[in-house]
């Protein structure tokens, strides 16, 4: 339990600060900030039943106050922290269906972009809940200096939608915070990704995984079988290999996990390695995938490459993917960079083509007799 010689998260910024010269002290407070809020959004989970769980959302406390589901006082804790702190211009959160708008004297140069609880069904089953944050930089007319010198600019404009919809390779910092047995965050700001205990005795986040790294090879797979009537074929190509264990064409055994937490499938990927499904698949053309692209597939992506592993539509990386609106979903597909190659084999091979799973090969068996 001694923290006494371990990195705190306020020092690890400081530190990695040295090695951008030109950057303004708004960045570390920003992190300083989300830490502070991932802290209170932890103490509020670890009350349980205790604080009423988000079934009782909507019920009317002996005040006469409605309670509120997590979720909400999740991101009320979100708004609130930044809203007057002068980082940053604007906040979109899954919660809210516009931008949060910010004071035009008190915007910053930063966007701040978060899910603020992240598989809330598991608070009621007690069961780990996170937080997702990205941060991109504002535009340049977007904060305070450069409005005031905009002599056309109407004092009263809103931070139009448009400047979030910036790819995922423009985050300068992006990680989440993760509710178990233990409080971490995780966090990257382009130069690896790194893992902090939220030490509590002092309330500090400690580095205890530094250059945290994704083994490149997994026997692990996580994807929600129950949609596999639904999946694609190079998704239901692959699975099928990974089912068919040593004597299938991978030639080793595999095991699956699905904990329906995407916080909780990236944290274990991050520790020990495998691979995240949740494809696009064929029930609704029009929804092309389930997770959210700017505050879920965009921070995720950031963490696991910087930790040495890939994200992917399947198509084509998830940082790379234009946003079209704030809250776009996406197929995403992440872990071990050669699980996640192969799936994007799969998914550039033609239809027909001769590597075929065994269930297509029954079928083109079948289609030579025929
Ligand atoms: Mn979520
Ligand atoms: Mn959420």
């Amino acid at each position: 339990m001694d923290s006494a010689h371990r990195t705190t998260l306020t020092r690890f910024l400081i530190e990695e600060r040295r090695h951008h010269p030109h950057a303004v002290g708004d960045f570390n407070n920003l992190l300083l900030n989300v830490a502070l809020v991932c802290k209170r959004i932890a103490r509020l989970a670890a009350h349980g039943a205790l604080a009423g769980g988000s079934e009782q959302a909507g019920a009317v406390n002996v005040q006469g106050e409605v309670q509120q589901a997590l979720d909400v006082l999740a991101n009320d804790i979100f708004l609130r922290a930044h809203e007057v702190g002068g980082q940053v211009a604007g906040m979109v959160s899954e919660e809210l269906e516009a931008p949060y708008p910010i004071a035009r004297h008190q915007r910053g140069r930063y966007l701040l972009v978060f899910d603020p609880l992240d598989g809330s069904s598991n608070v009621d089953v007690n069961l780990s809940v996170g937080s997702i944050f990205s941060v991109l930089r504002a535009p340049d007319d977007a904060c305070d200096g450069e409005l005031e010198r905009n002599l056309h600019g109407n004092p009263e404009d809103e931070l139009p939608v448009e400047a979030f919809l910036q790819p995922g390779m423009q985050q300068v910092a992006a990680g989440y915070a993760i509710y178990g047995p233990s409080t971490m965050l995780v966090l990257t700001v382009g130069t690896g990704t790194h893992g902090f205990t939220l030490c509590p005795n002092l309330g500090e986040f400690m580095l205890t995984h530094p250059h945290m790294q994704i083994a490149p090879d997994t026997q692990e797979f996580a994807i929600n079988a129950s949609n596999s009537r639904f999946w694609e074929r190079p998704i239901k190509r692959y699975v099928d290999e990974c089912l068919a264990g040593r004597s299938g064409e991978r030639e080793k055994d595999f095991n699956m996990r699905w904990i329906a937490s995407l916080v909780a499938e990236a944290h274990r990927i991050l520790m020990r390695g495998g691979v995240f499904m949740y494809p696009r698949d064929q029930r609704d053309p029009a929804r092309p995938g389930r997770l959210r692209l700017l505050y879920e597939a965009n921070p995720i992506a950031f963490v696991v490459e910087q930790a040495g592993g890939r994200a992917s539509t399947g198509l084509m990386p998830v940082l790379q993917v234009p946003p079209t609106s704030i809250h776009q979903r996406v197929p995403l597909i992440f872990g071990s960079a050669n699980e996640v190659a192969r799936l994007e084999r799969y998914h550039a091979e033609p239809a027909d083509s001769h590597h075929a799973t065994p269930l297509f090969a029954e079928r083109s068996l079948f289609r030579a007799q025929a």
